[in-house]
This record gives structure tokens, C-alpha cells and sequence, in this order.
């Protein structure tokens, strides 16, 4: 079986959807309307709370919406300073440009591929606000160390878990340790909505704030029509979304323990070779949303050929995200050099959660022969 045409194409991932999901979907669709317009929702906020252990929820039209809400209802604004990784997808920093701030890139750990807590205190200044960290592909940011530095500096600490479904840092889930936390349901994601996210938090005041900006600025003590107190945001998840997402929550155990099954299958076999893959520190627990190889960097590497090399086996290869700084509209930063290194020699590996073994042996193969050959 050589021949390109025969072999089928390995999706660097696609959503598990089953029977359950397209019960939930029809239903919604058929009688979720009128006095049960948001019944989906509530429940779906509901098991989100309960899974995560936080107070309160708002599902969102999408993960970059929940964290734009979240920092609106912080009050971050011209002129502020929000500390995050370099390595990071333009989601995590898009938010804080659109309220006027500015993101401040920082170096990120070799290992974790997170940001660098000694590179977040050395970027404090008196205009910085809050420190964002963002769980890599699923990997754990050292939260204890940021906790620490948020409290010292008396800034906000929020998460980004849009990656982090899973995760769990010494008895505690991502996404539920910061003053907010924020996932994504995209299509990509762990669980998915098709497009969706959520915000959570447990501070009753920013509940309260961001559930206003979340209504168009209207508060739920107002008793006039259509009075918003201030200009707001519309950012809602739909009914039928929120459908698909009940369905998936009901299965979070498997979702997660699919993605698990992926990785340690990749990490066996390619463990022989000169490359690091996603950790998981003692007392912590990786969701795996990626699983993602860094080969070593003394190691001669061409990454095209990789990339090239899936492609003639019809497999879907992807990138590791480009260092922020490297973008036209941000500052370069020479000076991340670990973010510089990681970027050429890091690609994720396709993970969707029903992959079959074989598929993942027909990954490790091409993996295989491009770094034997070079
Ligand atoms: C996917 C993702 C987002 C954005 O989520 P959307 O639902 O696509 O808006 C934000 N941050 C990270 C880390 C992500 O991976």
C-alpha cells in the first residue's frame, strides 16, 4: 500500500460525535424554543460548574469572546499591561489588544512550552494589570509560581484553558485557579459545540459584572425593557449549541481518557527517538489536548521535510504556533530565545479521539524515517 491514493487521510483532528449528540441537537432543534430557549444552556453551565468545582458559568459564542468579557469585567483598558507566553495562538492576545491594552510577550520554559514565571516578574511594571496563562496543548503553566507572584504584585491571575479540558494541577482542574478561567469548544477542541467557549469563575462580584457586559450591559436587577447600563457585548451560545455540549460533557471522562489513550500510544513509540513530547509533572494530569513533538535541539531538523513527508502519506501536519513576537503587528523580541528555538522544531501530531492504533503507528513511521534520515 504505497500508493498515496489508497491510504486515507489522517485529520489532525475531528470531533467524536455520537448518537447522543445528534439526539440532543434534534431535540433542541425541534422543541428548544419559546419557554425552552435556554434550557440547554442552564444545563450545560451546570455540568460545566460542577465539573470544573467553580461558583458560576457563562457559556459563550466562543473561548476568545469569554476571555474579552472576562478582562472587560476586570476593568482592563488603555493603557494597561497584560503578561503572557510568546508561544501562544492570537486568541489569548487578540482580547486584550481590543480593550486597548497592551499584551506583553514573555519568554516561555523549555519543557512545559508555558510561561516563564521569572520572565513574568522581570516584565512587572506599574502599568501591568494581570498575568495570563494559557495551558499549552494541555500542558500545566506552574501555577503555584504565578500564584505567588500575582499575589505579591497584587495582579490578576487568569487562565486560559481553552487547551486545558483534563488538565489538573495538584487536585485542582485548569481553567479553575485564576480569578477567571476561559475554554474554547471550537471544532478542534476537546469537547466541541462547533464553535462555543464558556467563562467561569468563582468571585460573585466579576459574576456579576460579566454577566452584564455578557446581556448588552443590562443587569438582572433592572426592571426596565431594554435599559443597558453601559455598553455591553453579545457573545451568547445558542441553545442548540449549548445541546451538543451537554452530550459531550456527559462523556468528558472518555473524551479525556481518548485523548490520554493517543498520547502515551505516540509516546511509546517514539520514545527511542531525539525528541521531547508534552509533560506531566508529579501530582499533575495532562488532558493531552495535542500531542506534540519538540525535536532536540542539537539535532539537525528541517521541518519542511516532515511536513512533506506527512503530506505524501496524507496525513494532516501541523505546526506548533509561531512565536507572537514574530508577527508583523507585534514588537520582535530577540530576547525570547527559548520561544526562537522551540518554534522551528516543534509540530503537533494528530490526535483525534477515536484514532485507531494503526493510524497512530502509520504517524510514528513517517516521524520515524525523516528523523533517521536527517
Ligand atoms: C482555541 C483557543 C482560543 C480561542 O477559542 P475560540 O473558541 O476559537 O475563540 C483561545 N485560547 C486558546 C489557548 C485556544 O487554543
Amino acid at each position: 500500500m504505497n500508493d498515496k491514493s489508497e491510504k486515507s487521510r489522517i485529520y489532525y483532528t475531528k470531533p467524536s460525535i455520537t448518537e447522543r449528540e445528534i439526539r440532543y441537537a434534534t431535540d433542541a432543534a425541534a422543541n428548544g424554543w419559546g419557554e425552552h430557549c435556554y434550557e440547554y444552556i442552564e444545563r450545560f453551565e451546570r455540568q460545566f460548574r460542577q465539573h470544573l468545582g467553580v461558583r458560576h458559568a457563562i457559556a459563550t459564542s466562543s473561548g476568545t469572546g469569554a476571555l474579552h468579557m472576562g478582562m472587560a469585567g476586570l476593568g482592563i483598558g488603555p493603557g494597561d499591561e497584560v503578561i503572557l507566553g510568546d508561544i501562544n495562538w492570537i486568541a489569548s492576545a487578540a482580547p486584550i489588544a481590543h480593550l486597548g491594552a497592551k499584551p506583553v510577550l514573555v519568554d516561555v520554559l523549555p519543557d512545559t512550552w508555558c510561561l516563564d514565571p521569572a520572565a513574568v516578574e522581570a516584565a512587572i511594571t506599574p502599568r501591568t494589570k494581570a498575568i495570563l496563562a494559557v495551558h499549552l496543548y494541555g500542558n500545566l503553566c506552574d501555577m503555584d509560581a504565578l500564584a505567588a507572584i500575582a499575589q505579591r504584585y497584587e495582579l490578576h491571575l487568569i487562565e486560559d484553558a481553552a487547551e486545558a479540558i483534563g488538565s489538573i494541577w495538584h487536585d485542582r482542574r485548569a481553567g479553575s485557579m485564576g480569578i477567571f478561567g476561559a475554554f474554547s469548544f471550537h471544532g478542534t477542541k476537546t469537547i466541541t459545540t462547533g464553535e462555543g467557549g464558556i467563562f467561569v469563575t468563582s468571585d460573585d462580584a466579576l459574576y456579576e459584572r460579566v454577566l452584564t457586559l455578557s446581556n448588552h450591559g443590562r443587569a438582572r436587577s433592572e426592571s426596565r425593557q431594554f435599559w443597558p447600563d453601559t455598553i455591553g457585548f453579545k457573545y451568547k451560545m445558542s441553545n442548540l449549541q449549548a445541546a451538543v455540549g451537554c452530550a459531550q460533557m456527559e462523556r468528558i471522562e472518555e473524551l479525556v481518557a481518548g485523548k490520554r489513550r493517543i498520547f502515551e500510544c505516540y509516546l511509546d513509540a517514539l520514545r527511542d527517538l531525539p525528541l521531547r513530547m508534552n509533560p506531566e509533572a508529579a501530582g499533575t494530569v495532562n488532558g493531552y489536548w495535542m500531542p506534540t513533538i519538540v525535536v532536540d535541539a542539537d539535532k539537525a531538523f528541517d521541518r519542511a521535510t516532515l511536513l512533506a513527508a506527512f503530506k505524501a502519506d496524507n496525513i494532516d501536519g501541523r505546526v506548533f504556533f509561531w512565536p507572537l513576537s514574530s508577527l508583523p503587528f507585534f514588537q520582535d523580541l530577540p530576547r525570547n530565545i527559548v520561544s526562537q528555538s522551540l518554534a522551528g522544531r516543534a509540530m503537533n501530531l494528530p490526535s483525534y479521539h477515536d484514532m485507531a492504533t494503526a493510524d497512530i503507528e502509520r504517524v510514528c513511521r513517517v516521524v520515524r524515517s525523516v528523523l533517521r534520515q536527517q
